[in-house]
């Protein structure tokens, strides 16, 4: 009987495998995936990220230098900061290269089999897959978006997501020869684009490129026109990977654990819902699973209320990231093409640009300092502020922020209690 079956090979499973098996428990890895880590994604990390969790630096394609956000009716604006905030890597090689540092320590990784059920008992946990029948005194269930198992476990699922959809293009500079601009990222916003959200062009390898789009409906329907405005424009070439989506989860799981179980990464909804993204805080979330169960091991106290600190622990780290993020997301979502032109317009007016590269906010992976350092902004507040008289209060206090900031998703609800339900359409 091992230790701890890890369900799910991405980010979350590969590092809680990493934690287990390098302080000595017997770990086995189930993924129904025969590539580790090949899943729909961006590859887009934060320099924090990769300082902390270390990349080969041969897996780097480019480092993110620049964001030129384009707006409807507005000229593009471009977000750059002294030192580049993030890189854009080469996921699928990121998120194997945990999976073999696990391996190298004693995990044992089974490929290509597909988990079917996870039925934990008083003695142990059955974890039943297309293949066989194995047993554990404890799982993690990193399976990812929408996993049914997290269900199965009763702890219910997500309550709300985000359908991505994402192509490999050509870009220009692979037929012409024209050197393109290193780490450019394209940021493009309004209903016509992205409803709610924003697509996305960003630079890979020499000539190629991703191109991508977050939607609530038809997202493959927005990606295809938006890939038709991007070749009218003469950013892109030709389309050399076909489409595909998956979703991204915009909440966390109410509870996260039970006796014997764990649930991390994006099945757990530990992701950034302003942006989507998700590896940093699977990574951050699965370290602290694993340090969780290798005291819980030791004590031979698997029961709910010993794992327990592990949701005590990721909140404390990650909550007020999560309620900020998803208050400002559906503030977004409320906002009309003329609203969010204009905020774009003044973020990159001379002045406030400044303000928010110097307010010691800007971070790429946390973000409720800078939407305290926006609400406060005397003009991106007030613009704000129209729209919701509270945060106009707030910013005038602005003593009080960001301590506040916690509190505004219930001054947001006012504005995201008129949207509708959020209804995504399924992933594939
Ligand atoms: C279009 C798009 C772009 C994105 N871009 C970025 C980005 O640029 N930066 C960023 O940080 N995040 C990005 N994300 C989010 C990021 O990909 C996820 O947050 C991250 O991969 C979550 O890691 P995870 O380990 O929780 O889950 P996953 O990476 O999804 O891994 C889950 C694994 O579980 C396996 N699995 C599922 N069910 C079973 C089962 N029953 N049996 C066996 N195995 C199973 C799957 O095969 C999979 O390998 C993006 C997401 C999308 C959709």
């Amino acid at each position: 009987m091992d230790d701890v079956i890890v369900v799910g090979a991405g980010p979350a499973g590969n590092n809680t495998a990493l934690g287990l098996a390098s302080r000595g428990h017997a770990v086995t890895v189930i993924d129904a995936r025969q590539t580790i880590g090949d899943k729909l994604c961006t590859g887009i990390v934060g320099r924090e990220c990769t300082r902390r969790f270390p990349i080969d630096p041969s897996l780097v394609y480019q480092d993110a230098a620049a964001a030129d956000v384009t707006a409807p009716g507005a000229t593009d604006v471009r977000f750059e900061a002294s030192e580049p905030q993030g890189q854009i890597i080469d996921r699928v090689a990121y998120v194997a290269s945990f999976a073999q540092r696990a391996q190298e320590q004693g995990a044992n990784y089974l490929l290509n089999q597909r988990v079917q059920r996870v039925a934990p008992d008083a003695h142990g946990v059955s974890v039943v897959t297309d293949q066989g029948t194995y047993r554990s005194r404890a799982v993690v269930l990193a399976s990812g978006f929408g996993s049914p198992l997290t269900r199965q476990v009763e702890l219910g699922s997500v309550a709300d997501h985000v359908t991505g959809a994402q192509v490999e293009v050509s870009t220009f500079g692979a037929t012409t020869g024209v050197s393109e601009e290193p780490g450019k990222v394209q940021i493009f916003v309004g209903s016509d684009v992205a409803p709610g959200f924003f697509s996305w062009l960003v630079p890979t390898s020499p000539g190629r490129a991703l191109a991508g789009i977050l939607a609530r409906r038809q997202a493959p329907d927005h990606l295809s026109k938006f890939i038709q405005q991007l070749r009218r424009d003469g950013k892109i070439d030709a389309v050399v990977r076909n489409s595909a989506c998956w979703g991204i989860p915009l909440r966390p799981l109410k509870t996260t654990y039970k006796s014997r179980v764990l649930v991390a990464g994006d099945a757990a909804g530990q992701v950034k819902p302003t942006t989507g993204g998700g590896i940093y805080y699977s990574l951050l979330a699965s370290e602290i699973a694993s340090e969780v169960l290798d005291e819980a091991l030791s004590e031979d106290d698997l029961s709910a209320s010993r794992l327990s600190h592990y949701q005590r622990r990721w909140k404390a780290l990650l909550s007020k990231e999560l309620e900020v993020g998803y208050s400002a997301r559906r503030l977004f979502e409320a906002l009309s093409d003329q609203q969010i032109s204009s905020l774009v317009i003044q973020a990159g007016a001379k002045g406030t640009h400044n303000d928010l590269f110097n307010s010691g906010g800007l971070s790429f992976d946390w973000h409720s300092k800078l939407i305290g350092t926006i609400i406060r902004h005397p003009v991106m507040g007030s613009a704000l502020g129209i729209i919701n008289p509270l945060l106009a209060r707030l910013a005038q206090s602005s003593d009080q922020l960001p301590d506040q900031l916690s509190d505004l998703s219930f001054g947001f609800s006012s504005v995201t209690s008129s949207l509708p339900d959020p209804l995504p359409d399924s992933s594939s």
